[in-house]
């Protein structure tokens, strides 16, 4: 045992003048000359210091095995073979917080514990509480367990509902109506759908600017409930000619957030 630690040891008692007793009270009896090497290297009886540095008293070399099996301090293996070793007392706080293979739940909720480097794998990837696009190109934004059940019937493209024939008259002049538009195209809005404003020049006296300042107007009321474009939207102008039949169109989208309040409709 390499880590000898003597104690003060009583000086060793003389027997005869042959014989002394061990200090280390084992009981021996030994030459003078012999009991140096004795108490230094083979009495079991002799103290010595835990191989693993833990700070219990000393140890005596027939109690050392069973020690060092009992030791808070001897090296063990994590047990969930991330190939870390540590003090057998650091265990329960390295599986508890510290190791790469604890499991920890999933933050999205979907009941999952995953090891914590792939947790974030598992939210970008697997969960099935993540929230992706419809593969089918219609612009929704759906939760993944209910992704297969919305693509099954999506057409591809977000359902339109087309308010037209509007009339600046009305929009600028009855505000009740002029709200009663704007609630319609909200709640198509709330339900995922495009909605398509449009205005006929010639029930508009033919006036293309009437009419942009019209759809724009209304835009800005349904700006908290679509696609925010940060700026007054281009009107489009279909059709015209010299009989005045062309239409001013606008189309607006859903907001995200709306869109992501529909992920958990299929
Ligand atoms: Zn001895
Ligand atoms: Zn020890
Ligand atoms: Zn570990
Ligand atoms: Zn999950
Ligand atoms: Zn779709």
């Amino acid at each position: 045992m390499a880590l000898l630690r003597r104690r003060r040891r009583p000086a060793a008692a003389p027997l005869s003048p042959q014989l002394v007793r061990c200090g280390w009270d084992c009981g021996a009896r030994l030459p003078m000359l012999q009991m140096s090497e004795h108490e230094d290297q083979h009495c079991v009886k002799r103290e010595v210091l835990c191989p693993f540095g833990c700070e219990s008293d000393r140890v005596t070399v027939e109690a050392l095995t069973a020690h060092k099996a009992a030791c808070r301090f001897r090296p063990v293996r994590c047990p969930l073979g991330c190939g870390e070793s540590m003090a057998f007392h650091a265990k329960e706080l390295h599986v508890r917080q510290l190791c790469p293979r604890r499991k920890v739940p999933c933050q999205l909720g979907c009941g999952k514990h995953v090891e914590i480097e792939a947790r974030d794998k598992h939210e970008a990837g697997a969960c099935a509480n993540r929230i992706i696009a419809c593969a089918r190109g219609c612009g929704r934004s759906l939760r993944a367990s209910l992704a297969p059940a919305h693509e099954e019937k999506c057409s591809g493209s977000a359902p339109l509902c087309s308010i037209s024939s509007l009339k600046c008259a009305v929009v600028f002049g009855d505000e009740a109506a002029k709200e009663a538009l704007v609630l319609q195209a909200r709640l198509a809005l709330e339900t995922g759908s495009r909605v398509l404003l449009s205005a006929e020049l010639r029930e508009n006296n033919r006036s293309v600017d009437d009419c942009k300042l019209m759809l724009r107007t209304l835009y800005i009321e349904l700006r908290p409930f679509c696609v925010d474009q940060g700026f007054l939207p281009e009107v489009l102008l279909e059709g015209g000619g010299p009989r005045g039949g062309g239409v001013a169109m606008l189309e607006v989208k859903p907001s995200e957030a709306l869109m992501l309040k529909l992920a958990d409709t299929a």
